[in-house]
């Protein structure tokens, strides 16, 4: 799905639009679609100390760092926000994401509750958050067996995990049931366009409108 804008050319600040769920519930897929089909995001490359799964690219998925590296990187205030996972460490390296936002460039996360609260803290005003959920229990099951890139023992401590993740749900701006990958697709990309058109978004709105005003109509 393709959005068109007829503003396009009004000059904007970036958004940054954190998509959180419990492990299994889909926002990897729908984060790649986004990506693929909505012209002008860029997705957050994360720093983690887990292990890479055999479909991942370093660079591509994650930045995949030792646990020595990953301190290095948080101590020298590197990390925009950091948070331990199901066991291992996870990151958003800063600078990328101050700088797309400044160029007016969207940037998208699939990061933690912990992390979304954080980046809500530090810029309120850049983050729109939506909640993934499941549509059962035995669904979420299902994919994360689904999925096969993941040991036994992790797919159970993710499940395990679920539920306290899930009541988390409050927090965020919008939240959508991934029941079937278009409708949960169609409800972001929506999302997208209305955020996109927030005045408080598009500083270039003064100049446009200002132009607007002092034009003499034939
Ligand atoms: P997450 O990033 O939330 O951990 P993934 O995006 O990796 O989850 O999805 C987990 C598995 O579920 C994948 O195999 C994916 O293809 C599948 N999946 C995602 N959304 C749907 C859906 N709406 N219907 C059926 N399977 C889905
Ligand atoms: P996975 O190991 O399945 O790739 O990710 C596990 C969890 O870590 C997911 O909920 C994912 O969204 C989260 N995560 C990935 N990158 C980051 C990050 O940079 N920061 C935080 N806080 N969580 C992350």
């Amino acid at each position: 799905m393709q959005i068109a804008s007829s503003s396009a050319h009004i000059r904007r600040r970036g958004m940054m639009l954190v998509l959180s769920s419990p492990s299994g519930a889909g926002k990897s897929t729908i984060a790649r679609n986004i990506l693929d089909e909505v012209p002008g995001f860029e997705l957050s490359v994360s720093v983690t100390t887990r292990t890479r799964r055999a479909s991942e690219i370093e660079g591509v998925h994650y930045h995949f760092k030792s646990v020595q590296d990953f301190e290095m990187l948080r101590d020298n205030g590197e990390l925009l926000e950091w948070a331990e996972v199901h066991g291992n460490c996870y990151g958003t390296p800063r600078k990328p994401v101050e700088e797309a936002i400044a160029a007016g460039r969207d940037m998208l996360f699939d990061i933690d509750w912990q992390g979304a609260a954080q980046l809500r803290e530090k810029m309120p005003d850049d983050v729109v958050s939506i909640f993934v959920l499941p549509p059962t229990m035995s669904e979420l099951l299902a994919r994360l067996k689904r999925r096969a890139e993941d040991p036994e023992d992790v797919i159970a401590t993710r499940l395990k995990n679920a539920r306290f993740e899930i009541e988390q749900w409050r927090d965020y701006d919008y939240v959508i049931v991934n029941r079937d990958l278009n409708g949960a697709f169609g409800e972001v990309s929506a999302i997208v366009m209305a955020e996109r058109l927030r005045k408080e978004r598009r500083p270039g709105l003064e100049d446009f409108v200002a132009g607007l005003l002092a034009e003499k109509p034939d």
